[in-house]
């Protein structure tokens, strides 16, 4: 899941990126309305965590411009207590008091893309594996999977499209953030160390190179 985080002060941007990552959120941070717009624009997060008070204006602003160029993404909003009914009104999904536990930012974060894929099974069976997205597993035979937080996304993002080719881009979105350097063939690596361990498992399930476009999973011929 990737959070556009929207928060100017320094310390606590930076425990709230340590946290949600530590949760395998994917975080793009910013501390302004207008580089938010710009990131928000390109429509590719999951969920935005925005502050009110920010160097240039009222953060709950940013809700109706966005909505009006079509960008959806679901918004918590963070500020002060007598602020709630405000941001509700301005469009906010949900709002969060500071101080708050991370802990809780990160339940309704989840909550918050739960209801996005209400349609969406919890668990997806292709061969013989069976990723599990709400205990975030992925199980062959009732054996969990030893899957590091690089390969478990990769994995997700091409489990939601079995069959179908998955755009490199996508790939690397679901994994990197904005500031993580990427070595050209970093995707790759991630993805030969999951098909060895797909296969070591007898998955039933293979990971195929689409030239130019991206990868593919499938059961097995
Ligand atoms: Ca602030």
């Amino acid at each position: 899941m990737r959070i556009l985080l929207i928060e100017d002060e320094p310390e606590m941007a930076s425990v709230l990126k340590t946290a949600l990552e530590r949760q395998d959120f994917i975080v793009d941070r910013t501390a302004t309305l207008a580089d938010a717009e710009i990131m928000a624009k390109v429509g590719t997060h999951d969920a935005i965590v925005l502050d009110r008070r920010l160097p240039d204006g009222e953060g709950l602003d940013l809700i109706p411009r966005l909505r009006a160029m079509n960008v959806d993404t679901p918004v918590i909003a963070l500020a002060g207590i007598n602020d709630r009914v405000v941001g509700l009104n301005a469009g906010a999904d949900d709002y969060m008091v500071k101080p708050f536990a991370t802990e809780e930012l990160v339940a309704r974060l989840r909550a918050l893309h739960r209801r996005q894929f209400t349609l969406r099974a919890d668990r997806i069976e292709v061969g013989r594996l069976i990723y599990d997205f709400r205990d975030r597993e992925a199980l062959v035979d009732d054996k969990a999977l030893d899957l590091p937080r690089r390969e478990r996304l990769v994995l997700e993002t091409l489990i939601r499209r079995p069959g179908r080719a998955v755009m490199r881009r996508t790939l690397e979105e679901a994994v990197y953030s904005l500031d993580d350097e990427i070595g050209s063939n970093a995707l790759d690596a991630h993805i030969s160390r999951l098909r060895r361990k797909l296969e070591e498992a007898a998955a039933g399930i293979e990971i195929r190179a689409i030239r130019n476009i991206g990868y593919l999973l499938r059961t097995l011929p």
